[in-house]
């Protein structure tokens, strides 16, 4: 569904990737761990072309991404992105920040696209909040709203960045709960989190990132029991 092949990205004179192969299979949920500044953020930007890859390229759902020739926010409507902060649109109704991008980027009128948005709106838990302003909504909220953004464009894959690092500690179930949901509904998902006992229970795959480079891909129970990777271990050990 979701593959890259040979990323490379540097900033400057930082090489952050150095030549990542990634592939994600439909309905497959991988979670991407590693230490700050090992690369986590930048390969799920490139993934979605938030970032330009300085070489290597991704294919979604069979296809290659020309990013010359393609339109970028088509591809950024295929795979969604959640970050860490919301981004939700402050003067916007939760309503209305569920059903812009499809009015806007995907043309859906507006009556049918709220429809929609309600419906899933629904889904996460939140249709009493509907007609509520972002600032009234606790972090979990807000998180919760900003996946049911994503999913208003029927994304064929959605890749989450540390989507419950921003929350107080007590609001994080409930956004892993929604993601859980989605996973188990057969959602493509690539997850950057340090919440290992969602990577250890919904993670059909972990990999481990290290300065820009895949040190790991192995299924759970392996990775979190059999790693013989020294700085895997060393990374479980700092997280648990
Ligand atoms: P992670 O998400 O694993 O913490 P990042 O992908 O955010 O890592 O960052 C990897 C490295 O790239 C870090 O050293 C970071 O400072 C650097 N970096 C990330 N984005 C930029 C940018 N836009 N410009 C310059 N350096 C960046
Ligand atoms: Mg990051």
């Amino acid at each position: 569904m979701l593959t890259g092949k040979n990323i490379h990205k540097s900033f400057d004179d930082l090489e952050v990737l150095k030549g990542i192969d990634i592939d994600v299979e439909a309905g497959e949920v991988v979670v991407l761990i590693g230490v700050s500044g090992s690369g986590k953020s930048t390969l799920l930007r490139c993934m979605n072309f938030l970032e330009m890859l300085d070489e290597g390229e991704i294919t979604v759902d069979g296809r290659k991404v020309n990013h010359k020739k393609d339109d970028l926010s088509k591809v950024r409507a295929e795979v969604g992105m959640v970050f860490q902060h919301f981004n939700l649109f402050p003067h916007k109704t939760v309503l209305e920040n569920v059903a812009e991008a499809p009015i806007i980027v995907k043309k859906i009128n507006k009556k049918q696209a709220e429809k929609e948005a309600y419906a899933i709106l629904e889904k996460v838990g939140l249709s009493d909040k509907a007609d509520v302003y972002p600032g009234k909504l606790s972090g979990g909220q807000k998180q919760r709203v900003a996946i049911a953004r994503a999913l208003a464009m029927e994304p064929k894959a959605l890749l989450f960045d540390e989507p419950t690092s921003a929350l107080d500690p007590e609001l994080v179930g409930e956004v892993l709960q929604v993601m859980q949901d989605l996973a188990n509904e057969g959602m493509t998902m690539v997850v950057v989190t340090h919440e290992m006992k969602f990577a250890k229970e919904v993670a059909d795959r972990i990999i481990m990132l290290d300065e820009g480079r895949i040190i790991e891909d192995a299924k759970p129970e392996i990775f979190f029991n059999h790693s013989e990777n020294e700085r895997t271990r060393q990374f479980l050990e700092m997280v648990d």
